[in-house]
């Protein structure tokens, strides 16, 4: 995807602060951090959202998770941590290039969601 924001990060067009990459996956701190640890891990290959995905991505989502926790304890989060995958309108996506958010801290990060 020429123009999608994450696949030029993956390519190295946009500078990241990236803290993993292997074959499948890469890494990087969130440019905008809601926790003190806030990483987003993203699939090198263009995949939209979990609304697209297709029985051959099963292995790269299994990565995404399973390198979660490595993510945390490296990234100053070892009691723990949170994974977010927004999907879509409803779900609040941004970028149209599916990733994890992986956050955490010191800190509890708090109630999944607000009461209304
Ligand atoms: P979402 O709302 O789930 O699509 O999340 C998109 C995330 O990408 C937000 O948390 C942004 O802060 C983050 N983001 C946007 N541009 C960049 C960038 N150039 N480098 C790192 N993170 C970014
Ligand atoms: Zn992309």
């Amino acid at each position: 995807m020429e123009n999608c924001l994450f696949c030029k990060i993956a390519r190295g067009e946009i500078p990241s602060r990236k803290v993993y990459e292997d074959d499948q996956l890469i890494a990087f701190h969130d440019i905008n951090p809601l926790r003190p640890m806030h990483i987003l891990v993203i699939p090198r290959r263009h995949i939209v959202s979990l609304q697209t995905v297709e029985p051959g991505d099963e292995p790269v989502l299994g990565r995404m998770l399973a390198v979660t926790r490595r993510l945390a304890e490296e990234n100053g989060s070892p009691e723990g941590f949170r994974v977010i995958i927004n999907s879509g309108r409803i779900g609040g996506q941004e970028v149209p290039h599916l990733h994890a958010h992986v956050v955490g801290g010191p800190e509890p990060v708090g109630p999944m969601f607000k009461r209304n």
